[in-house]
């Protein structure tokens, strides 16, 4: 199609406002000068149109505070300050951050060469096994799609609510933390195939946050519900 104009839209754009401090990891300083090692962010074109729109609906605040949850097979959460990216979960790679359908996120480094030891996995196995069989999946041993493990958990499968309680819980973890990297919250916005449709996961993230002022209406929480 030589006439047809190609667009390119950066995934990472959004999150070049992180400074140093945000993004770099700590580790060694010449690995970034050197191998570009940082964090890039991803979901930008999300997290940029939702914040927008909820920037919006705040009557165009300034210095607005708002937290996107990304929730989709892929997730993340982002701390976005007067309209720019300030912190978000993914890293150098879509791994980092939160539990999505089939990734861990963030977990301890040091598990990586003790599982490579003891299962004598190679670099390949265990980038496949944390990227495409942990997460939702690898925890209730039963679907990377939350709608399964919901099901399975309301008939009463243990590890289904041990999924849905841990996925919650990172996700409430990163959005306390953000709002205490931003002194407070002005919006939270949920977003993606389970941010939109699942009430469910929207009031557990919120539950037992009323100490910052977040009180969840249930209503209209059903609202959007599928
Ligand atoms: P996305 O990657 O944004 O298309 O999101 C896809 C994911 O959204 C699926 O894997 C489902 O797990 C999840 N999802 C969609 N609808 C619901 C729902 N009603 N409740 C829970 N999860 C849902």
């Amino acid at each position: 199609m030589p006439n047809v104009p190609n667009v390119a839209v950066f995934d990472t754009a959004f999150h070049q406002t992180m400074s140093e401090t945000h993004f770099l990891f700590p580790v060694p300083h010449e690995d970034y000068t050197e191998h570009h090692l940082r964090k890039y962010g991803f979901h930008g074109t999300s997290h940029y149109y939702v914040s927008k729109e909820a920037i919006k609906l705040l009557g165009n605040k300034k210095n607005s505070k708002v937290i996107v949850c990304h929730l989709g097979n892929g997730s993340s959460v982002c701390a976005v300050k007067d309209g720019k990216s300030l912190n978000t979960t993914m890293g150098l790679t879509p791994l980092g951050g939160l539990m999505m359908g089939t990734r861990s996120g963030d977990i301890d480094a040091g598990v990586i060469p003790y599982l490579m030891d003891r299962k004598g996995m190679d670099t390949h196995q265990i980038i496949d096994y944390l990227n495409k069989k942990s997460g939702i999946l690898g925890v209730s041993g039963i679907s990377s799609d939350l709608r399964e493990v919901i099901k399975a958990s309301k008939d009463g499968d243990i590890r289904s609510k041990i999924t849905i309680e841990m996925l919650c819980n990172r996700i409430k973890k990163y959005l306390c933390s953000y709002a205490g990297l931003m002194g407070g919250v002005d919006a939270i916005c949920f977003t993606a195939g389970i941010g939109e449709n699942s009430d469910l996961i929207r009031e557990k993230v919120c539950n037992g946050l009323e100490f910052m002022g977040i009180e969840l209406d249930a209503d209209k929480n059903k609202i959007r519900e599928k």
